[in-house]
Protein backbone atom coordinates (compact mmCIF):
# COMPACT_ATOMS: atom_id res chain seq x y z
CA UNK A 1 0.00 0.00 0.00
CA UNK A 2 1.43 3.35 -1.22
CA UNK A 3 1.39 6.01 1.04
CA UNK A 4 3.12 8.83 -0.32
CA UNK A 5 3.42 12.44 1.35
CA UNK A 6 1.96 14.94 -0.31
CA UNK A 7 5.68 16.29 -2.06
CA UNK A 8 5.36 19.31 -4.53
CA UNK A 9 4.39 18.91 -7.73
CA UNK A 10 7.01 17.47 -10.42
CA UNK A 11 9.53 19.72 -11.30
CA UNK A 12 11.11 20.58 -14.73
CA UNK A 13 9.11 20.45 -18.32
CA UNK A 14 6.70 17.84 -20.07
CA UNK A 15 5.66 18.43 -23.06
CA UNK A 16 2.58 16.19 -24.07
CA UNK A 17 2.21 15.96 -27.84
CA UNK A 18 0.17 14.15 -30.26
CA UNK A 19 -3.27 14.18 -28.40
CA UNK A 20 -5.74 12.55 -30.67
CA UNK A 21 -8.79 14.59 -29.18
CA UNK A 22 -8.33 17.23 -25.90
CA UNK A 23 -11.37 17.38 -23.33
CA UNK A 24 -11.65 20.96 -21.74
CA UNK A 25 -13.87 19.51 -18.74
CA UNK A 26 -15.77 22.81 -19.89
CA UNK A 27 -19.53 21.47 -20.18
CA UNK A 28 -20.81 24.45 -22.75
CA UNK A 29 -17.11 24.06 -24.50
CA UNK A 30 -16.47 20.38 -23.96
CA UNK A 31 -13.63 20.13 -26.76
CA UNK A 32 -10.69 22.11 -27.60
CA UNK A 33 -8.78 22.24 -30.78
CA UNK A 34 -5.71 21.80 -29.63
CA UNK A 35 -3.04 18.44 -29.75
CA UNK A 36 -0.03 19.83 -27.00
CA UNK A 37 0.14 20.67 -23.73
CA UNK A 38 2.91 21.91 -21.91
CA UNK A 39 3.40 21.00 -18.17
CA UNK A 40 5.52 23.32 -16.02
CA UNK A 41 6.51 22.43 -12.79
CA UNK A 42 2.89 20.67 -12.12
CA UNK A 43 0.96 22.98 -14.06
CA UNK A 44 -0.50 23.65 -17.48
CA UNK A 45 2.08 26.37 -19.26
CA UNK A 46 0.34 26.01 -22.31
CA UNK A 47 -2.55 24.08 -24.80
CA UNK A 48 -2.26 24.68 -28.51
CA UNK A 49 -0.81 22.76 -31.43
CA UNK A 50 2.30 20.90 -31.36
CA UNK A 51 4.13 23.38 -34.25
CA UNK A 52 3.54 26.43 -31.67
CA UNK A 53 4.45 24.90 -28.30
CA UNK A 54 7.75 23.27 -29.41
CA UNK A 55 9.72 26.19 -29.51
CA UNK A 56 9.06 26.36 -25.59
CA UNK A 57 12.40 23.45 -25.19
CA UNK A 58 13.73 22.44 -24.16
CA UNK A 59 11.85 19.86 -22.07
CA UNK A 60 12.72 17.22 -19.46
CA UNK A 61 9.92 14.74 -20.82
CA UNK A 62 8.14 13.96 -23.59
CA UNK A 63 4.60 11.86 -23.65
CA UNK A 64 3.78 10.78 -27.00
CA UNK A 65 0.19 9.94 -26.76
CA UNK A 66 -0.42 7.94 -30.34
CA UNK A 67 -3.76 10.08 -31.03
CA UNK A 68 -5.35 9.04 -27.97
CA UNK A 69 -7.46 11.64 -25.98
CA UNK A 70 -6.98 13.65 -22.90
CA UNK A 71 -9.20 14.90 -20.43
CA UNK A 72 -8.61 16.44 -16.98
CA UNK A 73 -8.58 13.78 -14.14
CA UNK A 74 -12.18 12.50 -12.83
CA UNK A 75 -12.98 13.84 -9.51
CA UNK A 76 -15.46 11.65 -7.51
CA UNK A 77 -17.17 14.14 -5.58
CA UNK A 78 -19.10 11.62 -2.96
CA UNK A 79 -16.34 9.67 -0.84
CA UNK A 80 -16.58 8.16 2.72
CA UNK A 81 -12.71 7.71 2.90
CA UNK A 82 -11.83 6.63 7.05
CA UNK A 83 -7.66 6.60 6.72
CA UNK A 84 -4.94 6.29 4.34
CA UNK A 85 -6.10 3.85 1.84
CA UNK A 86 -7.80 1.61 3.99
CA UNK A 87 -11.65 1.52 4.40
CA UNK A 88 -13.49 -0.99 7.06
CA UNK A 89 -16.71 -0.93 4.91
CA UNK A 90 -15.97 -3.33 2.99
CA UNK A 91 -12.25 -4.49 4.50
CA UNK A 92 -10.33 -2.83 1.86
CA UNK A 93 -6.78 -1.66 1.48
CA UNK A 94 -5.85 0.00 -1.76
CA UNK A 95 -9.07 1.63 -2.93
CA UNK A 96 -7.83 4.55 -3.64
CA UNK A 97 -5.28 3.55 -5.68
CA UNK A 98 -8.28 1.65 -7.21
CA UNK A 99 -9.83 4.53 -8.12
CA UNK A 100 -6.64 6.13 -9.72
CA UNK A 101 -6.77 3.31 -12.47
CA UNK A 102 -10.56 4.24 -13.02
CA UNK A 103 -9.43 8.08 -14.18
CA UNK A 104 -9.76 9.18 -10.57
CA UNK A 105 -6.47 12.27 -9.36
CA UNK A 106 -9.29 13.99 -6.92
CA UNK A 107 -11.66 12.35 -4.01
CA UNK A 108 -14.02 14.84 -1.78
CA UNK A 109 -15.45 13.46 1.21
CA UNK A 110 -18.64 13.69 2.07
CA UNK A 111 -18.22 12.37 6.20
CA UNK A 112 -15.89 9.87 7.50
CA UNK A 113 -18.82 8.18 8.84
CA UNK A 114 -17.15 4.64 8.49
CA UNK A 115 -14.33 4.90 11.40
CA UNK A 116 -15.62 2.71 13.44
CA UNK A 117 -16.16 4.08 16.87
CA UNK A 118 -16.42 7.43 15.05
CA UNK A 119 -16.93 10.11 18.23
CA UNK A 120 -20.58 11.77 18.08
CA UNK A 121 -19.52 14.53 20.96
CA UNK A 122 -18.81 18.07 19.55
CA UNK A 123 -15.52 18.04 20.52
CA UNK A 124 -14.77 14.69 19.58
CA UNK A 125 -16.82 14.91 16.20
CA UNK A 126 -14.30 18.78 15.46
CA UNK A 127 -11.29 16.44 16.58
CA UNK A 128 -11.56 14.04 13.52
CA UNK A 129 -12.87 16.33 10.80
CA UNK A 130 -9.20 18.40 12.22
CA UNK A 131 -7.00 14.85 12.28
CA UNK A 132 -8.77 13.55 8.84
CA UNK A 133 -8.11 16.98 7.05
CA UNK A 134 -4.54 17.09 8.35
CA UNK A 135 -3.74 13.10 7.18
CA UNK A 136 -5.00 13.45 3.75
CA UNK A 137 -3.18 16.40 3.27
CA UNK A 138 -0.21 15.29 4.46
CA UNK A 139 -0.43 11.49 2.94
CA UNK A 140 -1.88 11.00 -0.21
CA UNK A 141 -2.66 7.80 -1.01
CA UNK A 142 -1.45 6.69 -4.57
CA UNK A 143 -1.25 10.77 -5.39
CA UNK A 144 -4.95 11.32 -5.22
CA UNK A 145 -5.93 14.30 -4.09
CA UNK A 146 -8.33 13.54 -1.18
CA UNK A 147 -10.11 16.64 0.15
CA UNK A 148 -11.40 15.49 3.72
CA UNK A 149 -12.09 16.38 7.17
CA UNK A 150 -15.80 16.80 6.79
CA UNK A 151 -17.90 16.66 10.12
CA UNK A 152 -21.20 15.38 10.85
CA UNK A 153 -23.61 18.15 12.23
CA UNK A 154 -24.76 16.94 15.46
CA UNK A 155 -27.53 19.15 17.44
CA UNK A 156 -25.81 21.33 19.98
CA UNK A 157 -23.27 22.81 17.57
CA UNK A 158 -22.61 26.57 17.95
CA UNK A 159 -20.95 29.09 15.57
CA UNK A 160 -18.24 29.59 17.12
CA UNK A 161 -17.90 25.44 16.46
CA UNK A 162 -17.99 26.40 13.12
CA UNK A 163 -15.52 29.34 13.08
CA UNK A 164 -12.90 26.60 15.04
CA UNK A 165 -13.11 24.18 12.59
CA UNK A 166 -12.32 27.05 9.64
CA UNK A 167 -10.03 28.45 11.54
CA UNK A 168 -8.47 24.82 11.76
CA UNK A 169 -8.33 24.32 8.19
CA UNK A 170 -11.33 22.65 7.39
CA UNK A 171 -13.37 23.20 4.55
CA UNK A 172 -16.51 21.08 4.30
CA UNK A 173 -19.38 19.60 6.28
CA UNK A 174 -20.06 15.84 5.98
CA UNK A 175 -23.73 14.98 4.75
CA UNK A 176 -25.90 16.58 6.50
CA UNK A 177 -28.85 14.09 8.10
CA UNK A 178 -26.38 11.40 9.01
CA UNK A 179 -26.01 12.87 12.52
CA UNK A 180 -28.73 14.03 15.07
CA UNK A 181 -29.39 17.30 13.00
CA UNK A 182 -32.12 15.89 10.54
CA UNK A 183 -34.55 19.05 10.61
CA UNK A 184 -34.78 21.50 7.81
CA UNK A 185 -35.08 24.51 10.23
CA UNK A 186 -31.84 23.21 12.60
CA UNK A 187 -30.11 22.47 9.78
CA UNK A 188 -30.39 25.29 7.85
CA UNK A 189 -29.17 27.45 10.82
CA UNK A 190 -25.64 25.53 11.04
CA UNK A 191 -25.58 25.21 7.26
CA UNK A 192 -26.11 28.88 7.61
CA UNK A 193 -22.91 28.80 10.33
CA UNK A 194 -20.88 26.52 7.92
CA UNK A 195 -21.04 29.44 4.97
CA UNK A 196 -20.33 32.31 6.55
CA UNK A 197 -16.44 30.66 7.36
CA UNK A 198 -16.26 29.20 4.42
CA UNK A 199 -17.09 25.75 5.41
CA UNK A 200 -19.16 23.92 1.88
CA UNK A 201 -21.85 21.79 2.98
CA UNK A 202 -23.62 18.81 1.70
CA UNK A 203 -27.08 17.45 2.26
CA UNK A 204 -27.96 13.64 2.21
CA UNK A 205 -31.07 13.33 0.12
CA UNK A 206 -33.58 10.71 -0.14
CA UNK A 207 -34.45 7.33 2.11
CA UNK A 208 -31.94 5.77 5.17
CA UNK A 209 -28.96 4.39 3.68
CA UNK A 210 -28.40 2.16 6.10
CA UNK A 211 -29.99 1.32 9.44
CA UNK A 212 -29.48 4.02 11.84
CA UNK A 213 -29.66 6.76 8.99
CA UNK A 214 -32.53 8.86 8.32
CA UNK A 215 -35.03 10.20 5.34
CA UNK A 216 -34.25 13.33 3.93
CA UNK A 217 -36.73 14.48 2.09
CA UNK A 218 -37.98 17.67 -0.48
CA UNK A 219 -39.12 20.27 1.84
CA UNK A 220 -35.91 19.64 4.16
CA UNK A 221 -33.48 19.87 1.70
CA UNK A 222 -34.93 23.32 0.09
CA UNK A 223 -35.21 24.19 3.76
CA UNK A 224 -31.41 23.89 4.67
CA UNK A 225 -30.17 25.02 1.65
CA UNK A 226 -27.24 23.28 1.81
CA UNK A 227 -24.36 24.18 -1.09
CA UNK A 228 -24.86 20.40 -2.97
CA UNK A 229 -27.96 18.64 -2.96
CA UNK A 230 -26.37 15.46 -2.31
CA UNK A 231 -26.83 12.02 -4.19
CA UNK A 232 -29.98 13.54 -5.53
CA UNK A 233 -30.60 10.69 -6.81
CA UNK A 234 -30.87 8.47 -3.38
CA UNK A 235 -28.30 6.81 -2.00
CA UNK A 236 -29.55 4.27 -2.96
CA UNK A 237 -33.29 5.07 -1.77
CA UNK A 238 -34.46 8.03 -3.69
CA UNK A 239 -37.06 10.55 -3.66
CA UNK A 240 -39.99 10.30 -6.53
CA UNK A 241 -38.99 11.18 -9.60
CA UNK A 242 -41.56 14.27 -9.65
CA UNK A 243 -39.71 15.67 -6.07
CA UNK A 244 -35.96 15.00 -7.61
CA UNK A 245 -37.06 17.10 -10.74
CA UNK A 246 -38.60 19.45 -8.22
CA UNK A 247 -35.16 20.09 -6.45
CA UNK A 248 -33.74 20.63 -9.21
CA UNK A 249 -36.16 23.28 -10.45
CA UNK A 250 -36.79 24.85 -7.25
CA UNK A 251 -33.18 25.07 -5.88
CA UNK A 252 -30.19 27.12 -7.32
CA UNK A 253 -27.73 24.53 -5.38
CA UNK A 254 -25.84 21.82 -7.17
CA UNK A 255 -27.22 18.75 -8.52
CA UNK A 256 -25.04 15.41 -7.69
CA UNK A 257 -25.65 12.19 -8.99
CA UNK A 258 -24.32 9.67 -7.83
CA UNK A 259 -23.29 6.15 -8.64
CA UNK A 260 -24.45 3.98 -5.58
CA UNK A 261 -28.38 5.71 -6.16
CA UNK A 262 -31.07 4.56 -7.93
CA UNK A 263 -29.94 4.67 -11.62
CA UNK A 264 -33.46 5.60 -13.39
CA UNK A 265 -33.75 8.61 -11.14
CA UNK A 266 -30.35 9.53 -12.10
CA UNK A 267 -31.19 9.86 -15.75
CA UNK A 268 -34.58 11.72 -14.63
CA UNK A 269 -32.27 14.16 -12.72
CA UNK A 270 -29.84 15.22 -15.53
CA UNK A 271 -32.34 15.16 -18.12
CA UNK A 272 -34.42 17.84 -15.82
CA UNK A 273 -31.31 20.09 -15.12
CA UNK A 274 -30.48 19.64 -19.05
CA UNK A 275 -34.03 21.03 -19.86
CA UNK A 276 -33.84 23.98 -17.16
CA UNK A 277 -30.61 24.68 -19.21
CA UNK A 278 -28.85 24.31 -15.59
CA UNK A 279 -26.13 21.09 -17.00
CA UNK A 280 -23.30 23.62 -15.40
CA UNK A 281 -24.83 22.70 -11.71
CA UNK A 282 -24.55 18.75 -12.18
CA UNK A 283 -21.70 17.24 -10.42
CA UNK A 284 -20.55 13.56 -10.09
CA UNK A 285 -19.86 11.05 -7.56
CA UNK A 286 -19.62 7.14 -6.35
CA UNK A 287 -21.36 7.57 -2.61
CA UNK A 288 -18.27 4.83 -2.03
CA UNK A 289 -16.96 2.90 -0.12
CA UNK A 290 -20.77 1.79 0.57
CA UNK A 291 -23.18 -1.24 1.19
CA UNK A 292 -22.93 -1.65 -2.06
CA UNK A 293 -18.77 -1.73 -2.42
CA UNK A 294 -16.25 0.57 -3.78
CA UNK A 295 -16.20 0.87 -7.90
CA UNK A 296 -12.65 2.26 -9.02
CA UNK A 297 -14.81 2.32 -12.26
CA UNK A 298 -17.86 4.25 -10.70
CA UNK A 299 -17.24 7.84 -12.38
CA UNK A 300 -16.78 5.95 -15.76
CA UNK A 301 -19.89 3.70 -15.54
CA UNK A 302 -22.05 6.81 -14.14
CA UNK A 303 -20.50 9.16 -17.04
CA UNK A 304 -21.25 6.16 -19.84
CA UNK A 305 -25.17 5.44 -17.93
CA UNK A 306 -25.76 9.38 -18.41
CA UNK A 307 -24.02 9.31 -22.08
CA UNK A 308 -25.59 5.95 -23.45
CA UNK A 309 -29.09 6.08 -21.42
CA UNK A 310 -29.78 9.64 -20.67
CA UNK A 311 -28.37 11.22 -24.29
CA UNK A 312 -26.11 13.93 -22.72
CA UNK A 313 -23.22 13.75 -25.36
CA UNK A 314 -20.29 11.74 -24.14
CA UNK A 315 -17.70 15.34 -23.95
CA UNK A 316 -20.41 17.27 -21.94
CA UNK A 317 -20.67 13.85 -19.85
CA UNK A 318 -17.29 14.31 -18.90
CA UNK A 319 -17.57 17.78 -17.98
CA UNK A 320 -19.90 16.96 -15.49
CA UNK A 321 -17.15 14.91 -13.27
CA UNK A 322 -14.54 17.63 -14.10
CA UNK A 323 -14.98 21.48 -15.07
CA UNK A 324 -18.42 21.73 -13.16
CA UNK A 325 -16.88 19.81 -9.90
CA UNK A 326 -13.86 21.60 -10.06
CA UNK A 327 -15.84 25.29 -10.37
CA UNK A 328 -18.47 24.47 -7.73
CA UNK A 329 -16.07 22.88 -5.24
CA UNK A 330 -13.07 25.18 -5.54
CA UNK A 331 -10.53 22.76 -6.69
CA UNK A 332 -7.21 23.39 -8.42
CA UNK A 333 -7.71 20.34 -11.16
CA UNK A 334 -10.61 19.44 -13.40
CA UNK A 335 -10.18 22.06 -15.99
CA UNK A 336 -7.88 21.82 -19.40
CA UNK A 337 -6.40 25.81 -18.63
CA UNK A 338 -3.31 27.52 -18.62
CA UNK A 339 -2.46 28.15 -14.73
CA UNK A 340 -4.59 24.78 -13.42
CA UNK A 341 -2.98 21.86 -11.73
CA UNK A 342 -1.67 19.47 -14.67
CA UNK A 343 -4.16 16.45 -13.66
CA UNK A 344 -4.68 14.42 -16.64
CA UNK A 345 -6.06 11.33 -17.94
CA UNK A 346 -5.01 9.54 -20.79
CA UNK A 347 -7.55 7.49 -22.18
CA UNK A 348 -9.17 5.94 -25.83
CA UNK A 349 -11.80 3.59 -26.92
CA UNK A 350 -11.90 0.72 -25.25
CA UNK A 351 -10.53 -2.84 -27.35
CA UNK A 352 -13.32 -4.15 -29.44
CA UNK A 353 -15.96 -1.88 -27.94
CA UNK A 354 -18.66 -1.59 -31.09
CA UNK A 355 -17.95 2.20 -31.22
CA UNK A 356 -16.58 3.97 -34.01
CA UNK A 357 -14.31 6.40 -32.49
CA UNK A 358 -14.08 6.95 -28.40
CA UNK A 359 -17.05 9.47 -28.13
CA UNK A 360 -19.47 7.07 -29.71
CA UNK A 361 -18.03 4.06 -27.70
CA UNK A 362 -19.40 5.80 -24.22
CA UNK A 363 -22.32 6.79 -26.02
CA UNK A 364 -23.28 2.93 -27.07
CA UNK A 365 -22.88 2.56 -22.66
CA UNK A 366 -19.57 1.12 -23.16
CA UNK A 367 -16.51 2.83 -21.10
CA UNK A 368 -13.53 3.71 -22.28
CA UNK A 369 -9.70 2.25 -21.56
CA UNK A 370 -6.91 4.28 -19.63
CA UNK A 371 -4.00 4.33 -20.73
CA UNK A 372 -2.35 6.84 -18.38
CA UNK A 373 -3.18 9.12 -15.46
CA UNK A 374 -1.10 11.78 -14.47
CA UNK A 375 -1.50 14.35 -11.34
CA UNK A 376 0.53 17.59 -10.63
CA UNK A 377 2.70 16.79 -13.89
CA UNK A 378 3.71 13.42 -12.06
CA UNK A 379 2.59 10.08 -14.32
CA UNK A 380 0.80 8.34 -11.06
CA UNK A 381 -0.22 5.03 -13.48
CA UNK A 382 0.21 3.73 -16.66
CA UNK A 383 -2.32 1.44 -18.41
CA UNK A 384 -5.11 0.98 -15.91
CA UNK A 385 -4.95 -2.37 -14.47
CA UNK A 386 -8.55 -2.12 -13.96
CA UNK A 387 -10.38 -0.64 -17.72
CA UNK A 388 -10.57 -2.50 -20.63
CA UNK A 389 -7.41 -2.26 -22.62
CA UNK A 390 -7.48 0.94 -24.75
CA UNK A 391 -6.98 0.91 -28.47
CA UNK A 392 -4.08 3.35 -27.64
CA UNK A 393 -1.67 4.39 -24.81
CA UNK A 394 0.44 6.81 -24.85
CA UNK A 395 4.19 6.22 -24.17
CA UNK A 396 6.97 8.75 -22.44
CA UNK A 397 9.62 9.12 -24.54
CA UNK A 398 12.28 10.93 -22.51
CA UNK A 399 13.85 14.23 -23.00
ZN1 LIG B 1 -25.91 9.86 2.06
Amino acid sequence: MALEPAAGPAKGRTLVRNIGLMFSGDVDRPLLDADAIVVEDGRIAAIGRLAELRGRGPFDQEIFAHECAVAPGLIDSHVHPVFGDWTPRQNQIGWVESFLHGGVTTMVSAGEVHLPGRPKDIVGLKALAITAQRAFSLARPAGVKVIAGAPILEQGMVEADFAELAAAGVTLLGEVGLGSVKAGYEAREMVAWARKYGIQSTIHTGGPSIPGSGLIDKDTVLEADADIIGHINGGHTSLSEAHVCELCERSTRAIEIVHNGNERVAIAAVQAARDLGVLGRVILGTDSPAGSGVQPLGILRLISLLSSVGGIPAAQAIGLATGNTARIRNLDGGLLEVGRAADLMFFDRAQHSAGRDLLHSIELGDIPGIGMVMIDGTVRAGRSRNTPPADRVPQIIGA
